[in-house]
């Protein structure tokens, strides 16, 4: 067993959006950087990679040139509602308001340098519920998803490779940090590829290892007090490399890990058919018209789940349930115009750039999604009756059983006020579904008042959900400059941390709740932060 080292004027943990961006900017500015990442080469870019590509932006020329309305007050006056801070925020609160103010300047025009855009159509996402959100829309969706993003960006990043400042290696797992008189100089681990061990020591170290998301024994420790106790089936929606491992060893040295009770986490989440990690789950976008059921067969409430409102409120719902887990119940018609994943794998169109194939699937449908789950996931079952339906659903359900008089009336009850017609609509889903089709960007991907019953729109389709936990809000408190901080908000001297890693910005810039699409425009936020406070010699 030997022992490799090396040195560079910065060394970053992570080869992810955050670190990639950040190794970017400090090459871009002349300086020399090391950057390790314990996945393969092939994985590089971590999460952004399998992502969305959904960023939210204030203000954008896309939002003006739709005729919506924002501004940074706004946009800060939702995100501070949503977010639920608390007095011991502040920090929280002031990334907050740097981010939204260079949403648009960093991720819409800084972006373009390297050959990224956005689908011209702005989603609006996390509108509210019990405390408003998003006023206006503010998701934009990188044309490409996440894969193009990153595939641009990685490009970029390796054209210096072999130049002589920037040294990639992978397979390299960081265990610790190094502390030379007070002042963190270094990493060390090993490499598993040889199992030789390594050092990297450099003027300052960038931690952007991701968040704790796979480690689910910290998941369930810090399960959040608001949702009763964690359910027993949780998926995992992140990288399995998300573990904390380094976490552990900031608070080693010294530093504060804040929050870990604060997650952004899903109500939709099925096990992966084809699963590349342990208990790898996706994301669904849930069907708008579907009711939302407990593992008992009665609708969840007394508020109606319905998606695009309040994510942390479904999820706080479902796990006061019975089972911890939940159905939807719809019919083929529904999910072929309203079903989506979140995520590039499952939007092909969109991730390969076919701008035809993607408009096709809007106007027509999803069909190949759609029959792909049923042929694939044992979550989705589908019937021509209500009793053949129930008789499966039971069948993956135990030990809870669906009385099929239960899920029937409640399906009948909801199907009937739709036969009423809207002005009788009683019922806040079928409201919520009128100010979703108000706008355009909604209109065309959500059915019109659709009985599920309705022979015409089947079959039927059941749905069974598990809460599948993604995105880690708490991490390793940060000042404005990415500097890693002690409980007293003391700096740890040399030691950055970025993205997922610090929360996305202090450990706390999303409170309890995220308006969405602030994770990877935070990650390129935090790095650009770390970048400038190293270039200024702090
Ligand atoms: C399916 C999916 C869809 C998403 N959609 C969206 C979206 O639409 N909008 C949005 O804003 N966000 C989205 N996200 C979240 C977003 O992608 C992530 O929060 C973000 O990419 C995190 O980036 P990061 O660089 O901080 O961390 P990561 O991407 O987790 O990267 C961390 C890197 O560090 C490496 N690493 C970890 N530990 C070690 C160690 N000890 N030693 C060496 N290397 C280590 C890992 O291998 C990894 O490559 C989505 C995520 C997923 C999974």
């Amino acid at each position: 067993m030997g022992a490799k080292n090396y040195q560079a004027d910065c060394v970053v943990v992570g080869a992810g959006l955050a670190g990639i961006y950040a190794c970017l900017k400090l090459l871009e500015a002349g300086k020399k950087v090391i950057l390790l990442d314990r996945d393969t080469r092939a994985h590089m870019g971590g999460q952004a990679v399998e992502s969305f590509g959904g960023v939210f932006m204030a203000d954008s020329p896309l939002q003006r040139r739709f005729g919506i309305k924002d501004s940074f007050d706004l946009a800060y006056r939702d995100w501070c509602s949503f977010a639920e801070f608390t007095g011991a925020d502040e920090l929280g609160r002031a990334w907050a308001r740097g981010f939204i103010e260079n949403s648009t300047r960093l991720l819409y025009d800084g972006l373009k340098k390297y050959h990224v855009s956005y689908f011209p159509v702005v989603h609006w996402v996390e509108r509210g519920l019990f405390v408003p959100g998003n006023s206006v829309p503010r998701f934009h969706m990188v044309w490409g998803t996440g894969f193009g993003l990153m595939k641009r960006l990685s490009a970029a990043l390796l054209a210096y490779e072999g130049k002589g400042n920037f040294q990639i290696h992978f397979q390299h797992n960081v265990k610790s940090f190094i502390e030379l008189q007070g002042k963190i100089v270094g990493i060390e681990g090993v490499c598993e590829a040889d199992q030789e061990t390594f050092k990297a020591t450099g003027d300052n170290i960038i931690m952007a290892a991701g968040g704790y998301g796979a480690n689910l024994d910290l998941v369930r420790k810090n399960w959040h007090r608001d949702w009763s106790k964690p359910p027993k089936d949780l998926l995992v929606g992140c990288n399995q490399f998300n573990d904390a491992q380094l976490h552990e060893q900031v608070r080693h040295l010294g530093g504060d890990v804040i929050n870990l009770d604060r997650m952004w986490n899903y109500a939709a989440g099925i096990p992966h058919p084809h699963p590349k990690r342990e208990r790898h789950g996706l994301s669904l976008v849930p069907p708008k018209s579907a009711l939302w059921m407990d593992a008992l067969g009665k609708r969840i409430g007394p508020v109606p789940l319905v998606t695009a409102f309040d994510t942390r409120s479904m999820v706080s719902a479902i796990c006061k349930a019975p089972a911890g887990y939940s159905w939807q119940i719809m019919n083929r018609k529904i999910a072929v115009k309203e079903l989506a994943v979140s995520g590039s794998e499952h939007n092909p169109a969109i991730r390969d750039e076919k701008l035809i194939s993607f408009l096709l699937s809007v106007l027509l449908g999803n069909n190949k999604l759609v029959d792909h789950f049923l042929k694939d996931s044992a979550h989705f079952v589908t019937a021509p009756n209500l009793a053949e339906l129930v008789q499966k659903m039971n069948a993956i359900n135990q030990p809870y059983i669906i009385e099929p008089e239960l899920l029937k009336s409640e399906i009948e009850t909801y199907d009937q006020m739709i036969g009423r017609g809207p002005t009788y609509f009683n019922d806040d889903q079928l409201r919520r579904l009128i100010q979703l089709r108000n706008y355009k960007g909604d209109r065309l991907r959500t059915c019109k008042f659709q009985k599920i019953l309705d022979p015409a729109a089947g079959p039927l389709i059941a749905v069974k959900l598990n809460i599948l936990v993604r995105k880690s809000l708490g991490g390793v408190k940060t000042n404005l400059r990415s500097q890693a901080l002690r409980p007293d908000n003391s700096v740890v001297p040399g030691l950055y941390a970025v993205g997922e890693s610090a929360g996305f910005g202090g450990g706390s810039i999303h409170g309890l709740r995220a308006l969405e699409g602030t994770f990877l425009g935070n990650c390129v936020y935090n790095s650009e932060m770390a970048v400038n406070s190293i270039l200024a010699g702090n």
